[in-house]
């Protein structure tokens, strides 16, 4: 009765019932909306976030000593892992900052061995940051593969990139290091440059080849397939973020 009383009361004054109206659904919003996540992000920016798109800053040499500097690298290296990524570039966690971490493990590349899902020759890349890079082509000459993106993920494209690189960078202690690269970790860090750069390998592949890497699952699964954007421990003690 009483509850009625009251909404005929709000029926005839708008204002009042408006302004009831507007704190009712920001008392629902506040519970049942989730916080918005700040970056560093636990999950990675997907193609279309401006982040992706913008020159990232070079990094003060003065803040390398910091524990929340430290912190983030140990972040950014754990969503690498976590995202089962070969490298991955400090924008794709929301930090338009001139950082990424690159590492190729003897479980990574014995998994593509047993899926055949590598398409080129890999190898052991063990785990290196690095902090404002320059690069310079050593070997012009380029090998065309297959890359994929932890930011475009789901798909895949042949991309040209040169054979041989030299980055000159700091490490997280701040001391300057040389770093020469030829082959599969030589393509792994001009990924991760061009992710310094606001570019992504769509930018750069040969569209011809741009194709969703699990095309041939959707059709054995007529359609029912899934593909996760967080990381998820499967039955089989791994990552599995495609599944049905
Ligand atoms: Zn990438």
């Amino acid at each position: 009765m009483l509850t009625k009383v009251f909404y005929s009361f709000l029926s005839r004054h708008h204002s009042l019932q408006f302004v009831f109206v507007k704190r009712r659904n920001a008392f629902f919003n506040y519970f049942q909306s989730p916080r918005q996540p700040i970056p560093p992000y636990n999950h990675v920016c997907q193609i279309g976030d401006p982040v992706l798109r913008t020159r990232a800053e070079p990094v003060e040499p003065e803040i390398l000593a910091t524990a929340q500097f430290k912190g983030f690298v140990e972040h950014l290296i754990s969503i690498m892992r976590s995202h089962e990524a070969y490298g991955l570039a400090a924008p794709q966690i929301g930090v338009s900052a001139q950082i990424f971490a690159i590492e190729t493990t003897k479980q990574q590349i014995e998994e593509c061995i047993k899926t055949k899902s590598a398409g080129q020759p890999l190898e052991i890349v063990p785990l290196t940051v690095f902090i404002n890079p320059k690069m310079k082509i050593i070997d012009y000459h380029t090998n065309s593969y297959p890359e994929s993106c932890a930011s475009v993920f789901g798909y895949i494209a042949h991309v040209p990139r040169a054979k041989t690189i030299e980055i000159q960078a700091l490490d997280i202690t701040g001391k300057e290091f040389t770093w020469n690269g030829h082959g599969w970790p030589a393509k792994i860090v001009q990924h991760e440059m061009d992710h310094l750069q606001g570019k992504l390998f769509t930018d750069r592949m040969d569209p011809k080849t741009f194709a969703c890497a699990i095309w041939s699952v959707v059709n054995q699964r007529s359609g029912r397939v899934a593909i996760k954007f967080y990381p998820d421990p499967g039955r089989w003690g791994r990552f599995k973020r495609i599944f049905s």
